[in-house]
């Protein structure tokens, strides 16, 4: 079962009827920059019959892990009214009818609010076999972040192939290099970004109502706190 950019596997999770598939993260292909930003990571041999059998047995020593984009930042997450600045999380929809204290009107509900109707498990309970997942950014997005611009300049391109053209390819960049490798390509806060991504350290606001979620990864102490909340456990 192909999960989307508008869901993760955590979502699916919920749902204890999709337990009997195997949940895989295909890209979307129509512009080259977006292919392989949703992926699926194999150690298997490099075979038609080894790739079914990774995907069937649902192997965690076969099929290691699926790459996911954040499903936060899709249009219709939350539930709420864009123009009243309405945001509300499946919950808190409920306790206010699924009207908006703005305007009385009907808001406009998300992905996650139709996740909670159909779910039968709470969240942190999980099926019997699953295959774990990681949350990338695009480097590009991290880029832009860092150094204060947008994703499609110029100025982030150009910072974007001096990482490509040191270490290969991005993958490469967002899960494996050192943060002291990546320091020496660009100074420091691009590596303090991808470490942020891989640690969960950011800060979301979910998409609604047609505008697109915001995933912040410089919003001031998200890294101290997600240290602080790993003390915990
Ligand atoms: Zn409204």
């Amino acid at each position: 079962l192909e999960t989307g950019l508008s869901s993760d596997p955590p979502m699916n999770w919920l749902i204890s009827c999709l337990d009997k598939y195997t949940l895989v993260s295909n890209s979307d292909a129509h512009s080259p920059s977006k292919i392989g930003r949703e992926a699926n990571v194999f150690d298997t041999e490099f075979s038609y019959k080894g790739l079914i059998e990774a995907i069937k047995s649902k192997n965690p020593d076969k099929f290691l892990h699926t790459i996911e984009f954040y499903p936060e930042e899709g249009k219709y997450h939350y539930d709420g009214h864009r123009k009243c600045g309405t945001l509300f999380s499946p919950r808190e929809s409920l306790q206010h009818n699924n009207i908006c204290p703005k305007c009385g009107k009907k808001i406009t509900i998300g992905v996650m609010h139709r996740i909670e109707e159909l779910s039968d498990r709470d969240q942190g309970n999980s099926p019997p076999l699953r295959i774990p997942y990681i949350n990338l950014i695009p480097l590009n997005e991290i880029i832009a972040q860092a150094i204060e611009k947008t994703a499609e300049c110029k100025s982030v391109w150009d910072i974007y192939f001096r990482f490509i053209h040191e270490f290969e390819n991005e993958q490469n960049i967002l899960t494996e290099i050192s943060s002291t490798e990546l320091k020496r390509i660009h100074p420091e806060r691009i590596s303090l970004g991808v470490e942020r991504m891989r640690k969960g350290a950011v800060k979301i606001v979910p998409g609604h109502d047609g505008c697109f979620g915001d995933i912040n990864l410089f919003e001031k102490d998200t890294l101290e706190e997600a240290q602080a909340q790993l003390k915990l456990f």
